[in-house]
């Protein structure tokens, strides 16, 4: 998709640090430099977030991240990860081209990797009601 990017990263048009990749996915590192070891895991073809992905692609996604996730237990010295996700804006999402952030993880670390909520608004039972399916 033009002006993405994650696409731009994903055809080498711009650099990135790229950790693995296959024919679907790339697992690349984030920019930020506000965590080590912190990687960004992205379908090769553009698709906004989880709500208008196909199912192939989340498949493909899911693939790399667990890959990824077993190399830096299995060969990288860490204990575990944090998978976080931001599908539309209004849940936080600022690059609009799919992605999974690989946080990982330490005992005692000291990394805050869990967002701090406020405390629920409403009933469980009632909010139970609205949701169930
Ligand atoms: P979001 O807020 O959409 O969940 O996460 C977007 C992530 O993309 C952020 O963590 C941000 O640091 C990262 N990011 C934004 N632009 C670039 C870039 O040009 N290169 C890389 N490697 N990461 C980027
Ligand atoms: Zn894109």
């Amino acid at each position: 998709m033009e002006d993405c990017i994650f696409c731009k990263i994903a055809s080498g048009e711009i650099k990135g640090l790229r950790i693995f990749e296959n024919d679907e996915t790339l697992a690349f590192m984030d920019i930020a430099k506000d965590v080590d070891g912190h990687i960004l895991v992205i379908p090769k073809e553009h698709c906004k977030n989880i709500l208008d992905c196909d199912l192939e692609t989340l498949n493909a996604v899911a693939k790399t991240v667990k890959t990824v996730s077993n190399h830096l237990t299995g060969n990288c010295g860490y204990e575990g990860v944090n998978l976080l996700n931001a599908s539309d804006e209004s849940a936080g999402q600022s690059v609009a081209h799919f992605h999974i952030h690989i946080i990982p993880r330490n005992t005692n670390d000291g990394i805050d990797g869990w967002p701090k909520f406020t405390g629920a608004k409403e009933e469980l039972e009632s909010v139970f009601e609205k949701l169930r399916m």
